[in-house]
This record gives C-alpha cells, sequence and structure tokens, in this order.
C-alpha cells in the first residue's frame, strides 16, 4: 500500500461523513456547489454527464472531483434516484460567516428511490412507494408500506414468499427494508427476481410518540416490521414525519385476490406489449379529475370487494351520479380545481412547502363547499357520510387567506410570500422599504431636473449598491463635485451621494430584516397547518373516492354500461350480450360483437373451442374485467347481469412472456395451474386459455383433461377452459357440469371469417390452417399443411374412438393416452409446428383481421 498522504481537514470531514454512507453518492455541499469526490465523482460524472475534475490536481494522489450548482441540484439528484441509487444531502448546518475553523456539515437527508418525493418522473397518479418486510416463526411475512409524500401507511401478513412478491410488483415497490443480516436469501431473492432495491436497517427506533400506531397495531405480531419501516423513514429523511396516516392494517383476504401475474396477463394497470397505461383496464376507467382520484382508482382496481354491502353502496353513487347529468358536469368541473391535497399536505409536514403550495391548498379548499352543494341536489341517502367527510377545514382557508400573498413566489427566502397586514412589523420593514425607493425615485425626478440631464437614472447592483448613471455624452453638463465618482463603464459613469448611501442602508437592512421575518412568518404558518393535517387527509381521502365514483358514472354512461345485480351467494352470473370494455373501447361498438355468459352450479365448466384468432382468450378476459369491474362498484359493459360476488381470480392467459427467469412456459402453466387447483373455492373464477400447450401433445391433452376433471370434481369453481384439443369435447359426455362453447366461423369461398360469436357445442374443426393463410403464408406450405393435415385427421379417427371408451377413472384416462404416443409420433410434430407458425405471425393476422 502506498503511503497515505496527509488529508485537508476538508476531506478529512468528508471522508469522515462519507464512511457513514457507503452505498450513497455523498453531495457535499461547498458554498454554492454540491462537491462529490473519488469513486462518487468518478461515477456521478459518467452517469451525469458532468465534468470529472480534480482537487489538488497538482499533488502525487489528485483527487477526483466533480460538483453540481446547488441551485439545480434537484435535476441532477432525481437523476441518480431514478435509476436506482441514493444520494446523502450533506449541508453546511452552520453559517461560514461565523463558523470557527472548519464550517460544520451534516448528512441532513439520504434520498432513496422507496423515499424520493416529486422526481421529474414521477407522475402524479402513482404512488411511490417504500415496504419493510419481516419474517415470522411461523414461515409468514409481514409486510408494511407508506408513500412519503401522501403519508398513506399499511400492513399486512401474507403467509408465502410469492405472496409477498405478488404483493410488491403489485404495489411497484421500489425498495424494501429488512433488518440488517435476515432473511438474506430473501433479500437476493427480491433483488435479482424483482429488480426491487434492498435496504437495511439497524437500529429500530423505540419512540413512544409514534402518532400512527393504534393500539390494534401495538398489540399485534405487525408491530415489528412498522416499526422498521418507520425507523429507515426517520434515520434516512431526519425529521417530523407528522403526516404519516395511522397505520391501517389490511388482508388480502377482504378484497377480490388475485395474484399479480393474473393482475399482469389481464392487463389491469399496464399492456403486456408495451408496459404502457393504454389498452389496459386503467387506461378505460380513469376519466378522474384529481391526482388523487388517479391513485386511487389504481387501488380499487388492484383491490376489488368482496362485501356486498360495500359494493351496493359504490354502485347506488354511481347510478345517481349517472342520473343526475347536468350536476354531475357541475362536480367534475369543480374537481379539476382541487389540487393534490395528499401530497400539499405531505409537504406541509415535512416542511416542503412553499407559497405557491399552500395557494393551491386554499383554491383546493375554496372548492369543498361548492361539492357539498352539488352533491346535497342529488340528495342520496349514501352520499351522507360522503358530505359529513367533505370538511373545508375553514381554519387553514382562513389563515392562509390571511397570511400568504397570493401571487407568492416559488421561494421561501426571497420575500413576496406573506400578505401585507398580517403582521405589523414586517408592514413596517415593508414601509420603509417603499419610502425608501420612493425616495429615490423622486431624488431621481429632482436631479433630471436640476442637472438638466434627462436620462440621468438611478440603478442597482449588488456590488455597488445604488448609484446615479450618467452617460458619457452628457457629462460635460455635471456640475463639478455634484456627485462622487464610484465607476466607471464604456459609455457611462457611475456615481453615489452620501444620502443616496444613507438611504441604501435603511432599504437594504428592511429588506433583509423583512425577508427574514417573513421566512420565520412562513414557518410559524406552515406548523399551524400542521395540526390540521389528520383533516386534510381524511379530505382528500373522500375527495378521491367522489372522484373515482364519478369516473366511473362517466365511464358508464359514456359505453352504455348496465349496473349488475350483485347475487352474493348464487354462483350464478347471467351476463347477457356482454363485452370486453377494452377491446370494444378499441374496435369501437359497431364492430364488437356481444357474447353473453351464462352459468350457474349445474353448469360450472366452460370448455371452450374455436380457431386460433377467434375471439377465445378475449371471451375469457372479458369475464374477468366484468367480475373485476363489478365488484370495484361500477357498471358492466353488458346488456343485463346478475354476478356472484367471486373471492379469487386465477387465470392462465396469454403470452408467456413475463416468465421468472430460469423457468419455462410450461412450468410456470403448471405452477400457475396448481395455484388454482389448491386454492380456489366454488366461489372463484378459473380461466385457463389452452393450458398443456407447452409440452408434447399428448403429455398436454393429458394434463388439461385431468385438470378439468380435478376441478368438476373437486374445485367446483367457474371455469372457462380454452383448447385446441378437440378431443377434450367429448368430456361433456360425462361431466355434467361441463358445457361445449365454440366461437364460430365460416368459410366463405375459400377464405375465413370469423364471426366473434360464442355459440352452444363444440368447434367442428380447428380452422388452423385458414388461419395461417390470413397470415399470408406461402401457398406452396399451405397446401402442404393441408395434405399433411388429412393424414392426420385419418389418424384421429382411432385416437378418438380410443377416448370414448376411456373408463371414468382420472387413472385410467390419463394412463391410457401416453401409451397411444408412439404411434401418432408424426400428429405431434405437425400440430406443434403449426401452432408454432401461428404464434410467431399472430401480429399481423391481428392486422389482416
Ligand atoms: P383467440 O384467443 O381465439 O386466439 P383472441 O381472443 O385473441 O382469439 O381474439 C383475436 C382478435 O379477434 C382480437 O384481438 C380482437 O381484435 C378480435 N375479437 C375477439 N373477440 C371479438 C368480438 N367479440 N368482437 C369483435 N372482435 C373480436
Amino acid at each position: 500500500m502506498p503511503q497515505k498522504t496527509k488529508q485537508t481537514p476538508m476531506m478529512e470531514q468528508y471522508l469522515g461523513i462519507k464512511a457513514n454512507y457507503p452505498d450513497a453518492f455523498l453531495f457535499y455541499r461547498l458554498g454554492d456547489f454540491y462537491e462529490l469526490f473519488n469513486e462518487d465523482a468518478i461515477k456521478a460524472s459518467q452517469l451525469l454527464e458532468v465534468t470529472l475534475t480534480s482537487r489538488n490536481r497538482n499533488a502525487d494522489e489528485p483527487i477526483p472531483m466533480c460538483g453540481v450548482p446547488y441551485h439545480a441540484a434537484k435535476g441532477y439528484i432525481d437523476s441518480l434516484i431514478e435509476r436506482g441509487y441514493k444520494v446523502a444531502i450533506c449541508e453546511q448546518v452552520e453559517d461560514p460567516k461565523t463558523a470557527k475553523g472548519m464550517v460544520k456539515r451534516e448528512v441532513v437527508q439520504l434520498i432513496t428511490p422507496g423515499t424520493a418525493m416529486d422526481t421529474k418522473s414521477m407522475d402524479a397518479k402513482t404512488n411511490n412507494y417504500l415496504a419493510a418486510l419481516t419474517s415470522t416463526h411461523t414461515g409468514h411475512y409481514h409486510l408494511a408500506y407508506a408513500d412519503l409524500s401522501t403519508g398513506e401507511l399499511k400492513t399486512t401478513t401474507l403467509n408465502s414468499l410469492e405472496a409477498v412478491m405478488s404483493e410488491l410488483m403489485s404495489l411497484k415497490a421500489k425498495e424494501v427494508v429488512f433488518k440488517e443480516a435476515m432473511e438474506v436469501d430473501v433479500q437476493a431473492e427480491l433483488e435479482t427476481k424483482l429488480g426491487i432495491m434492498v435496504s437495511t436497517q439497524k437500529e429500530m427506533m423505540e419512540r413512544a410518540e409514534f402518532s400512527y400506531l393504534t393500539s390494534e397495531i401495538e398489540n399485534s405480531g405487525l408491530i415489528d416490521v412498522v416499526k422498521l419501516l418507520f425507523s429507515y423513514l426517520y434515520v434516512t429523511q431526519k425529521r417530523n414525519l407528522g403526516h404519516l396516516q395511522k397505520v391501517e392494517v389490511y388482508s388480502p383476504t377482504n378484497y377480490l385476490k388475485m395474484d399479480h401475474y393474473s393482475k399482469h396477463n389481464l392487463e389491469l394497470i399496464s399492456s403486456i406489449r408495451t408496459g404502457q397505461k393504454k389498452g389496459t383496464l386503467l387506461w378505460l376507467l380513469d376519466e378522474t379529475k384529481t391526482a388523487m382520484g388517479g391513485r386511487l382508482l389504481k387501488q380499487w382496481i388492484d383491490r376489488p370487494l368482496i362485501q356486498e354491502q360495500q359494493i351496493t353502496m359504490r354502485q347506488n353513487i354511481v347510478e345517481s351520479l349517472i342520473n343526475h347529468f347536468f350536476e354531475r358536469t357541475d362536480l367534475n368541473e369543480a374537481l379539476t380545481r382541487v389540487y393534490d391535497l395528499e401530497r400539499l399536505a405531505g409537504r406541509v409536514a415535512f416542511g416542503n412547502v412553499n407559497g405557491r403550495d399552500l395557494i393551491q391548498l386554499q383554491t383546493s379548499l375554496l372548492q369543498i363547499p361548492q361539492l357539498v352543494e352539488i352533491i346535497q341536489l342529488m340528495n342520496k341517502d349514501e352520499w351522507d357520510q360522503l358530505i359529513t367527510d367533505l370538511d373545508q377545514v375553514p381554519e387553514v382557508v382562513q389563515l392562509i387567506d390571511q397570511a400568504i400573498d397570493e401571487n407568492a413566489p416559488l421561494s421561501i427566502k426571497d420575500g413576496g410570500v406573506i400578505k401585507d397586514g398580517f403582521n405589523e412589523q414586517l408592514d413596517r420593514y415593508r414601509d420603509a422599504m417603499r419610502n425608501g425607493k420612493k425616495w429615490i425615485a423622486q431624488l431621481e425626478a429632482e436631479e433630471k431636473a436640476a442637472t438638466g440631464i434627462k436620462n440621468l437614472k438611478i440603478g442597482y447592483n449588488r456590488v455597488f449598491g445604488y448609484y446615479i448613471e450618467i452617460t458619457k455624452v452628457n457629462l460635460a453638463n455635471l456640475p463639478e463635485g455634484r456627485y462622487e465618482r464610484k465607476q466607471t463603464l464604456a459609455n457611462a459613469e457611475r456615481f453615489i451621494t452620501p444620502e443616496l448611501k444613507e438611504k441604501e442602508i435603511l432599504i437594504l437592512e428592511a429588506e433583509e430584516k423583512s425577508m427574514l421575518l417573513e421566512y420565520t412568518l412562513f414557518a410559524e404558518v406552515r406548523e399551524t397547518i400542521k395540526d390540521y393535517i389528520e383533516r386534510l387527509q381524511k379530505l382528500a381521502k373522500t375527495v378521491a373516492a367522489i372522484d373515482v365514483l364519478q369516473s366511473f358514472a362517466t365511464i358508464s354512461e359514456k359505453y352504455h354500461y348496465t349496473r349488475p345485480l350483485m347475487a352474493a351467494n348464487s354462483q350464478e352470473i347471467s351476463l347477457i350480450e356482454g363485452r370486453h370494455p377494452v377491446v370494444e373501447k378499441v374496435l369501437g361498438q359497431q364492430t364488437y360483437v356481444p357474447n353473453s355468459v351464462e352459468m350457474d352450479r349445474d353448469n360450472e365448466i366452460l370448455l371452450i373451442t374455436g380457431p386460433n384468432m377467434s375471439g377465445k382468450s378475449t371471451y375469457m378476459r372479458q369475464l374477468a374485467l366484468t367480475v373485476i369491474m363489478a365488484q370495484m362498484g361500477c357498471f358492466v359493459p353488458a346488456d343485463k347481469a346478475i354476478m356472484p360476488i367471486f373471492d379469487q381470480i386465477f387465470t392462465r392467459i396469454g403470452a408467456a412472456d413475463d416468465l421468472i427467469a430460469g423457468q419455462s412456459t410450461f412450468m410456470v402453466e403448471m405452477m400457475e395451474a396448481n395455484e388454482a387447483l389448491r386454492y380456489a373455492s366454488k366461489n372463484s373464477l378459473i380461466l385457463f386459455d389452452e393450458i398443456g400447450r407447452g409440452t408434447a401433445t399428448y403429455d398436454g391433452m393429458a394434463l388439461a383433461e385431468a385438470i378439468i376433471e380435478y376441478i368438476h370434481e373437486n374445485v367446483h369453481a367457474k371455469t372457462l377452459f380454452s383448447t385446441h384439443y378437440h378431443e377434450l369435447t367429448v368430456l361433456d359426455e360425462r361431466l355434467p357440469r361441463l358445457t361445449n362453447v365454440h366461437v364460430g366461423a365460416v368459410e366463405e369461398e375459400g377464405e375465413l371469417v370469423f364471426l366473434h360469436k360464442m355459440l352452444p357445442g363444440p368447434a367442428d374443426k380447428s380452422y388452423g390452417i385458414q388461419v395461417a393463410k390470413l397470415a399470408g403464408l406461402p401457398n406452396d406450405l399451405l397446401s402442404r399443411a393441408a395434405v399433411i393435415l388429412e393424414q392426420l385427421e385419418q389418424k384421429e379417427e382411432i385416437v378418438l374412438n380410443r377416448s370414448t371408451q376411456i373408463d371414468s377413472s382420472n387413472e385410467t384416462s390419463i394412463s391410457s393416452k401416453p401409451s397411444q404416443k408412439g404411434k401418432v409420433e408424426e400428429k405431434d410434430e405437425g400440430q406443434l409446428s403449426l401452432f408454432g407458425l401461428l404464434e410467431d405471425s399472430e401480429t399481423e393476422v391481428v392486422k389482416a383481421v
């Protein structure tokens, strides 16, 4: 090791602080810059594209350094956070003017992906969650999560790591905190599989005044995970977190349960292909006017209800909104003037609110009486609770009205924030400033008159203060010795007089004092508003709910949805002329072919056959989305709907591009099937799209058949099962609660036309070759496929004969088929390759259709 050169005191201070933040970029405040050194500087200069320089350039070991100006720092910090790094902000914590020796510096905040607030890319309608995780000795997990910007704080118990991962993915949590050295394998799993930042927290805060703790938490096993989360927040943010809401304990079993893959497959929040909002249920339903409403809508989509009473309560409000068009229009207009109350309240508590924010807060609160008035016109009992919760918080409105200037600037340090008349002392300073400035204006006029120099003017700059400026051409007209010469410019001279300097001192003093005072007053106002945070948060929640409900009403009216009748335990679905809401929106109501779904206790499984691209998966998704919409309290795309209340939805649908690394399509398929078979109840909905296609034909067919039998005999969940194994359609002969349906298609002059209509009975042909033709495959190839098909169909006869003889016991039906395998190897290949072709050309087929 080369001998270390002695560090300067500043570098010593830097290294001392940096040692506590090895995994963060340390932004070290130096005058008007934040400087980064050593490794931090090298890495940051690349990431941020700022110039890498060095300190003591000529020394043996120059120190790499780069810096960003204090005023522009936010953009750079955001950029690092968004790339998944942490940034420690190290400020000077004493006034450099009065400091003896090195100015004291401290890290005042550690910004991390999970604790970042309003970065550039952060969408107002999206939450930013930080989670904490602990495990119990019984193998369960405790999860807590918070959005620092809104103060939302929730916790729950989950019974498996899969459930934890599913929840974290649904929340799109940015960061998970663990107790140091706990569950190291779990930490690694989350990091590699989900790409979530993992942080650890050593010490646990033991603060008595955890305001957000309820006795329910205090006496439950969840206390540790909540404390862990809070400790991390406290240690990183280093400030009062009074806006954190009372912890809400939730249980996934209180909501319609769907795992992350189902949510992903059903494209609830983000599209499978693009990852964007467009084309999703959220995209369809989002007519919210406020950011809070937008965030709540996402949460509602994520957690549809299972309590009949809650569902009908929402439906009642949606209905009354639909029936009151004009009131709804007024309501929407008022909502558009409501800013993000939740985040504004968060900023008040966090201490980073500015004057403009408070004006936004006031503007928002001023809309509340109007909301109440409009809602009263609709006069429905359901609204009663909401009206009571629409608390305007008049104390805050009044305080802001008295204290804050409507035109307050962004900065709270440069004055102009506090209104005249709010504080006597401030008014006096301002009088002095204004009088002084008036005096100067007068002086300018007098001197112009006295000297006869028309363009004489009095100006101001930071270095010289006030001065009288005379252009060179007019200098000759200036009586000698009238002013004191101060500065010479290219074409003018600047002068001062003793009186001018006297006034200047008065003005500047008043200005400085008034700014300081304004800052203090502003902080006082902010502190006062802090006392109302709980009320503001409650109001925000109510406004958000009203906003989401009006969004439901708007959408339901626009697309002619119908109010579903919820028949909680009937296990009966009667969806007449239902539509897939998103596909319908994209295709237009004229083009979309509605389809009914009718199922009950005697009719639990629909086995769906039909050509590829005919609409099987759309039909299945249509039902799932309708269930979710109904249980969110929204109306549904159908002419008439009677719906049971489902407890869970299981899906195995669509492209398997969402694979967990290292697992095959088939493995994932089987894992998802397993979840459904194990955990589904008679109140669940199962959607299986072509289960079994990921393996050899007979394997797949055997599994598919066994799965259907198992559901039929043991699970009794409502199941839609689409398949291209036509062999399975004979199952209806021995499974009484299974019904065959197929999607109609006709051949017109050798061309395939999809009717997209569900018809009773099995499909008679798979039309694979016609679909391939639609996709534009070469004619030669298509003719050859037709020949192969014919050969295969002859062999199929044998199989069909065999399978109608199958004994009804499971074992026989599964074991009997593979024994045929050798005989029909050729068919395996033929079918698989055809389907392989189809899958690749799916996009083109869509265009062709
Ligand atoms: P499958 O699952 O049978 O392969 P999809 O459900 O993916 O077929 O449907 C293929 C395409 O057909 C969809 O992208 C859509 O454009 C169209 N489609 C499906 N159902 C309907 C319908 N009911 N009305 C109109 N078009 C439909």
